[in-house]
C-alpha cells in the first residue's frame, strides 16, 4: 500500500477513526493508512499508547480527551477544533477508543463538519465488547443464553440520575455489555435485580480489554458492586451480564487457581479473577 496516494483523504477532509481497545494489531489496515496519512490527528484518553506510537513524528497530535470526572475539553471545542483544522486546509484524524459510532459522540462531530461544508467520513473499529469476549474466550451471543447483545452505557451526566429502561435490560435473552459502567455498578445491580433479573446472573468484568495489563473477574450480579469496588483498578472496564458471560469448563483448571489467589487476598470477596 502506498502511503502517499490519498485519493479518499484530501486535503481540508476529516476522518473518524476507529483505534480499536488499545492493542495497535487490533486497528484496521485502514486506519492505520489514515493516521499515517493526516497532517493532525486529534485523539482521546482511550487510544492506546502503542496505537499513538504508529503516528508518524512529523504529525501534530492533539490529545481532547475525555475520562468521566476529568474532562480535558467539551464536546464543542472538539467540534471546532476539528473543523478549523479542516478549514485550515489540514487532513484531520479525529482517532477514538474503539468504534466511533459506539458511545463516541461522532454524530455531534460528523453534523459539525456537514455543517461548515467539510467532508467528513467514519472508520470504523473494534469496540471493547469484542475484544473484551475474545479475552474472555466467549462469545456475546449464546444459543439458549443469549440471542441479543445489548450496548448500553451506565454514565450519567454529573449531578443526575442514571436513567434507564430497567425493565427492559433485566431481558434473561441477551448479553448487556454496560461501557462506562464501573462508578454506576452498584446501581446497575441493585436496579437489574429489582426488574426481575436473578442475583446468581453471571457477569464478566474485563478492564484494559486487549492490553499487556487486561484482568478479567467473574463474579455474579449481586456481587457486582463488590468486584467493582475493590477489584478494579484505574482502567477502562467493561460489565459484561448474561447468561453467556458464565465461564466455560475449559477454563476450569485456570479459575480454580485464581479463586484461590483471591480469596487468599480477600477472603470475603466473591469474585474469581482470570488473567
Ligand atoms: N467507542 C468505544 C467506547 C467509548 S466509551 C468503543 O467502541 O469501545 C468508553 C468506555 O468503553 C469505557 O468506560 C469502558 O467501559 C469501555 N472501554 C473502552 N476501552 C476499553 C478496554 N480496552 N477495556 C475495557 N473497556 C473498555
Amino acid at each position: 500500500m502506498n502511503d502517499s496516494v490519498c485519493d479518499d483523504f484530501p486535503d481540508g477532509m476529516i476522518w473518524l477513526v476507529g483505534a480499536g481497545p488499545g492493542d495497535p494489531e487490533l486497528l484496521t489496515r485502514k486506519a492505520e493508512r489514515l493516521i499515517r496519512q493526516a497532517t493532525v490527528v486529534f485523539h482521546d484518553a482511550l487510544v492506546g499508547q502503542g496505537v499513538l506510537a504508529l503516528i508518524p513524528r512529523g504529525t501534530r497530535l492533539v490529545h481532547v480527551g475525555k475520562r468521566s470526572g476529568r474532562h480535558c475539553r467539551d464536546q464543542k471545542t472538539i467540534d471546532r477544533l476539528i473543523v478549523d483544522a479542516a478549514l485550515g486546509g489540514e487532513r484531520v484524524v479525529r482517532l477514538k477508543g474503539g468504534d466511533p459510532s459506539i458511545f463516541g459522540r461522532s454524530t455531534e462531530e460528523i453534523d459539525a463538519a456537514r455543517a461548515a461544508g467539510i467532508a467528513v467520513a467514519v472508520c470504523p473499529g473494534v469496540t471493547a465488547a469484542s475484544a473484551a469476549a475474545a479475552g474472555l474466550g466467549l462469545s456475546l451471543t449464546l444459543r439458549g443464553h443469549a440471542r441479543k447483545l445489548v450496548l448500553v452505557t451506565a454514565h450519567a451526566r454529573a449531578g443526575e440520575p442514571l436513567v434507564l429502561d430497567w425493565q427492559a435490560l433485566a431481558d434473561p435473552d441477551a448479553t448487556l455489555a454496560v461501557y462506562m459502567g464501573k462508578a454506576a455498578a452498584a446501581d446497575v445491580s441493585r436496579n437489574l435485580i429489582a426488574a426481575g433479573m436473578p442475583a446468581h446472573t453471571p457477569v464478566a468484568l474485563v478492564e484494559s480489554a486487549s492490553l499487556p495489563q487486561e484482568r478479567q473477574f467473574h463474579t455474579r450480579l449481586d456481587l457486582l458492586p463488590l468486584a467493582a469496588r475493590t477489584a478494579l483498578g484505574d482502567g477502562p472496564a467493561l460489565v459484561l451480564i448474561g447468561g453467556a458471560m458464565a465461564p466455560r469448563d475449559g477454563a476450569l483448571q485456570d479459575r480454580q487457581g485464581a479463586v484461590a489467589q483471591s480469596r487468599a487476598a480477600a477472603p470475603e470477596e466473591g469474585f474469581a479473577r482470570q488473567g
